[in-house]
Formats: structure tokens, sequence, C-alpha cells
């Protein structure tokens, strides 16, 4: 456990005057509380390695019987610079790494989720086809998922008109009530089709288009609603979008 591991920082606390904790989720999946002291001096050599959602190769003073690892130092691998110099990517960026955080998967899969992520992020002009299929494939791993197949009142696929928070999904005409969230055929074909999607869709659903903020914010909705985790970054993405 002395060696050297790789992982991205999916949380930056300030801690004391110079000092900092961090969580690195390592490459397979776990996450790892380390106290890195001094990083917050202006000469600090360790502080850009560890930046929120930096992806670094960390060695660290291993103690075995302690919760709480002390940093020796951290080299970049990847500094995700692009992402940084575009506020809006940087806030999903943070926000993937809060939802990361809050989820307590600890699986590989959580790793290569928030790794592909950011790397579709960084190279891609319109954010908004990674974060509803970040938020979908988040949603799956919690067992949440929205019922796309048919109404979920009365089973018919014919006439689907609307979205169901409480019953959990595609609510037709008939028997939409005023409460339920209506949506144009196009909306809901991207529901239907984020439902079915992993990360390696990305390019089809990018090839069709038409993924807004106002679908994140339905499979948000979703997410609040049955995993009960409260995600503050949220709310910075709604008042940047708002601004936009
Ligand atoms: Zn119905």
């Amino acid at each position: 456990m002395n060696d050297a591991f790789c992982g991205i920082v999916i949380e930056y606390r300030e801690y004391r005057e110079h000092d900092a904790l961090l969580s690195v989720l390592r490459d397979d999946g776990v996450i790892i509380k380390i106290s890195a002291k001094g990083i917050q001096k202006v000469k600090s050599k360790n502080a850009p390695a560890c930046q929120l959602f930096t992806y670094s190769r960390w060695y660290l003073n291993y103690r075995e019987t302690s919760t709480m690892q002390s940093l020796k130092s951290a080299e970049i691998l990847e500094s995700y610079r692009h992402i940084r110099e575009d506020l809006i990517k940087q806030s999903i960026a943070a926000y993937f790494c809060e939802m990361i955080l809050y989820s307590h998967f600890e699986t590989p899969f959580a790793f290569d989720l928030l790794k592909h992520a950011l790397d579709i992020l960084k190279s891609q002009d319109d954010p908004m086809v990674i974060l509803c299929l970040f938020q979908v494939i988040v949603n799956r791993m919690h067992g949440i998922e929205m019922q796309c197949d048919g109404c979920v009142r009365c089973g018919t696929t014919k006439g689907i008109y609307a979205i169901s928070l409480k019953d959990g999904g595609f609510i037709c005409k008939m028997c939409a009530k005023g409460y339920d969230k209506v949506y144009s055929s196009k909306d809901l074909k991207c529901f239907r089709l984020l439902n079915k999607a992993q990360l390696e869709h990305y390019d089809i659903l990018k090839e069709i288009g038409g993924f807004r903020f106002e679908h994140f914010e339905q499979l948000y909705a979703f997410f609040e609603e049955y995993a009960g985790i409260p995600i503050k970054s949220i709310q910075f993405l709604r008042i940047l979008k708002d601004m936009s």
C-alpha cells in the first residue's frame, strides 16, 4: 500500500490556513481521504495535482490504522485545463465529482464513469449530452429507471404525452393529470434513448442531438425523489444555466 496509485480528486476542502482535505477516487473505485499539508501555500509544488477533478498519481505516507492518509507528493496525469477554462464545464465537472462522492458506489465502474465523462466534457463543445448521459447512468446505478416503454397508468404505448415523477415514467394523454409534466414527442424520444444508453453510445446520442438542460433537470428530479441525496453543486449549475 506504500505504492503509488492513480485517482481523481472528487472533493477539496480548505483546512486550517495552508492545508486541505481531499477525497480521491482511486482507479479501483475506492475513495481515499487525504490530508494535504501546505498545499494552499503559494509555492506548494503539489497544489496543481490536488485541484478538484484533476487526475493525478498519488504518493502517501500510508498508515494502516488511519482513515485519513497524509500526502507525500502528487503529480498530474491530466489537469483537464480545457474544462477549467469554461465556467459551465467547470461547474458540470464539480457536479460529477459531488455526485460520485455522495453516491458511495466504490466500484471500479464509478471511476471509469467519472474519467470517461470528464474526457468527453473536455473535448466537446456542447456539454448537455454528457450531462444527461452521466445523470441517467448514475440514476441506473442507484436502481432508478424511468419507465419509458408505455404509459405507467394504463400500459398503452400510444399517445404518450407527459412524465410522472411520482409514478416513475411516461403517461399517455388520456391518463395525464395537471401535475404531470407535458413534453413534446421529440423530448420524449430523448428520454427513451437516454434510458437505454451507456457511455459508449455517446456519439450516437450526440449525432441525434436535441438534449437540453430541461432533460437533465427531469432526470435529476428522479434522482432527488428516489435517491434522496442532496447535491449542493446543482444550485450553481442552475444559476449558470439561467445566465447563459
Ligand atoms: Zn395511460
